[in-house]
C-alpha cells in the first residue's frame, strides 16, 4: 500500500459493485474518483441526459459524496483532477468502441505529457472485445461459433468489494455540474410515462427477482411484447451499473434452457461489440450492401413515410405500437424493435441509418455497438445479419407474438376506431418490389 491518491476516471462503469477500476484505485488506500461530463453529452435527449445525472447522483452518494462531476473534455477534466489530487496513476475500463477509443487516447496523451500513466482495468464485457478469436488468431464472422467459443474463453469472477474507505471528497470547482438540477430538468422537458430504475440496489434486487420468476420460461417469453418479462437490464448494462460478470455469475448458478438461451443474448451483446471492435466503420457503413444505392427512397416521400413511422401512425398496429412504446417509455421489446426496423428498411425502402439515429435520439438503453450492428442485422448488411430476404410481415407477427392483442391495444387505443390511420404500404406488394430490387442489384453485381 502506497501513500499516494490513485484517480478513479469512472466511465461507462457506473457502479460499486463488481467494479475492479474502482478496487484498484481505492488499494492503494486513497483516492478520488472523477466522471467527465462531455461536451458530447450535448447530443444526447434531455431525457437520457437527465437519467445520467440520477445515475450519477445515486453513484455518488454510493461513493459516500466523493465523486467530482465536471464538465469539460475528458482530457482536460481527468489530467487536472489527476494534477489536483496528486495521482500519478489514474485507473479507469477501457472503451472498445470507435469514440471511447479516441477519447482513452486522448486522456492518457494528456496525462503522459504531465508524467502520469493511464492504467486500464477491465471492459463493459465478460470478455473484452478482441480476445475470443478462432485458431488462426482471426476474428468469429458468425455468431454461433463465437458463442461458443466465447463461452470456452469464460470470464473472471466478480470483483470483490472496494475499499471505499480510501476515498477522499473534492472541494468545489468551477466545473462542477449540478446533479440535483440537471436531474429534475429532463421530467419537465420531455416527460417520459416511466422513468427507468436508476439505483444500484434495487437494479441487482430486480436482476434477481426476474431470474427468481421469468428466467424458466424466457426462451419462449422473450419474444412475448405483451407478456414483458425480459430483464430490463439493457438500461443499467448501457450506463454500467451492472457487468455482465454480475448477470452471467448468477445465471451459471440456474440450470435449464432458460438460463442458457438468457447467457446467449448477452452474448450477441459482445458479439456486436467484437464485431464493431474490428470494423469500426460499422458504426456508419453497411458491412454488406444489400439494395443499389439508386434504389433507396429519398426526399419528400421518404420524409413523409419517415414521420409516419416515428410518430406510431403507419396503420401496422404493431409497428405504431412499438414506436408509441419508445415515444413514452425509451424503450422498446426486442421483438418489436425488429419488426419496426423491418419495416422501415424493407416495407419503405429507408436506408437503417435514419432508423438508427432516430433510436439514438430517443432509446435509455443506447448503446452505439448494440444499436448501430442490431440495425444491420436486420437490414441484412450485417456481419452475421438476418439474410437480406427475410422480410417481417408486421401483420403475422403481431398474430404470433401478440396473439391477444394485449401490447397493441395498451399503446394504440384507438386502433379500432375511424381515427386510426389505413396501412401506409401494402405489405404484400412492397415485399415483392423490394425482392425484385434486391435481386437486381445481386444480377448486376452492384452488392
Ligand atoms: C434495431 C435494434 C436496435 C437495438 N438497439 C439497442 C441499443 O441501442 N442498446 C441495447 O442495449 N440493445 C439494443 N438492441 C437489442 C435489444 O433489443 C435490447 O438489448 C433488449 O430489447 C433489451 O431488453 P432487455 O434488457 O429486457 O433484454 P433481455 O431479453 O432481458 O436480454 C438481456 C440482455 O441481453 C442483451 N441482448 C438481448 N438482445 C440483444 C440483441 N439483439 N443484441 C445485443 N444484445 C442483446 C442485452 O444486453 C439485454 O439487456 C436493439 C435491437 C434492435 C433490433
Amino acid at each position: 500500500m502506497t501513500s499516494e491518491t490513485a484517480l478513479w476516471w469512472a466511465r461507462r462503469d457506473l457502479r460499486v459493485t463488481d467494479n475492479p477500476a474502482l478496487v484498484d484505485a481505492t488499494a492503494t488506500g486513497r483516492a478520488r474518483a472523477v466522471f467527465a461530463w462531455t461536451p458530447a453529452l450535448h447530443r444526447w435527449s434531455g431525457r437520457r441526459t437527465a437519467h445520467l445525472a440520477r445515475v450519477l447522483w445515486q453513484l455518488r452518494d454510493g461513493l459516500g459524496g466523493s465523486l467530482a462531476v465536471r464538465k469539460g473534455d475528458a482530457a482536460d477534466v481527468v489530467s487536472q483532477a489527476a494534477q489536483e489530487a496528486g495521482a500519478t496513476v489514474v485507473f479507469a475500463a477501457k472503451e472498445y468502441s470507435p469514440a471511447g477509443v479516441a477519447e482513452q487516447e486522448a486522456v492518457a496523451a494528456a496525462l503522459r505529457a504531465d508524467g502520469r500513466e493511464l492504467r486500464f482495468v477491465g471492459s463493459p464485457y465478460a470478455v473484452a472485445p478482441g480476445r475470443v478469436v478462432k485458431a488462426d488468431g482471426t476474428e468469429y464472422k458468425v455468431f454461433t461459433p463465437f458463442r461458443d467459443a466465447w463461452r470456452q474463453h469464460g470470464w473472471r469472477a466478480p470483483a470483490a468489494a472496494p475499499n471505499l474507505d480510501a476515498l477522499e471528497a473534492w472541494g468545489p470547482h468551477a466545473d462542477d455540474i449540478d446533479l440535483d438540477q440537471r436531474a429534475a430538468h429532463g421530467d419537465t422537458n420531455d416527460p417520459l410515462v416511466s422513468t427507468p430504475e436508476f439505483r444500484e440496489d434495487r437494479i441487482l434486487a430486480a436482476l434477481d427477482d426476474f431470474l427468481d420468476s421469468d428466467i424458466a420460461t424466457y426462451g419462449t417469453d422473450r419474444d412475448r411484447p405483451d407478456l414483458d418479462r425480459t430483464s430490463h437490464l439493457s438500461v443499467p448494462l448501457a450506463y454500467g451499473q451492472v457487468h455482465p460478470r454480475t448477470v452471467l455469475a448468477r445465471t451459471a448458478r440456474i440450470d435449464g434452457d432458460g438460463a442458457r438461451v438468457f447467457e446467449s443474448e448477452l452474448a450477441w451483446r459482445e458479439f456486436h461489440a467484437d464485431v464493431l471492435h474490428h470494423y469500426p466503420d460499422a458504426r456508419r457503413a453497411s458491412l454488406r450492401p444489400v439494395l443499389a444505392e439508386g434504389d433507396w427512397v429519398t426526399g419528400r416521400e421518404a420524409d413523409e413515410a419517415f414521420v409516419a413511422w416515428r410518430d406510431g401512425r403507419t396503420g401496422f398496429g404493431l409497428v405504431d405500437a412499438g414506436m408509441r412504446q419508445l415515444q413514452h417509455t425509451g424503450w422498446m421489446h426486442n421483438r418489436v424493435r425488429m419488426v419496426v426496423a423491418s419495416f422501415l428498411v424493407k416495407d419503405l425502402l429507408i436506408p437503417w441509418q435514419r432508423g438508427a439515429n432516430h433510436f439514438r435520439r430517443t432509446l435509455m438503453d443506447y448503446d452505439h455497438s448494440q444499436n448501430q450492428l442490431n440495425w444491420q442485422w436486420v437490414a441484412g448488411t450485417g456481419r452475421d445479419a438476418s439474410p437480406f430476404f427475410r422480410i417481417f410481415n408486421p401483420s403475422t407477427q403481431a398474430d404470433k407474438f401478440d396473439p391477444q392483442r394485449r401490447y397493441i391495444e395498451r399503446w394504440v387505443p384507438e386502433i379500432d376506431t375511424p381515427e386510426y390511420p389505413a396501412p401506409m404500404v401494402d405489405h404484400k406488394e412492397a415485399r415483392a418490389h423490394t425482392l425484385e430490387l434486391h435481386q437486381r442489384a445481386k444480377d448486376s453485381g452492384a452488392r
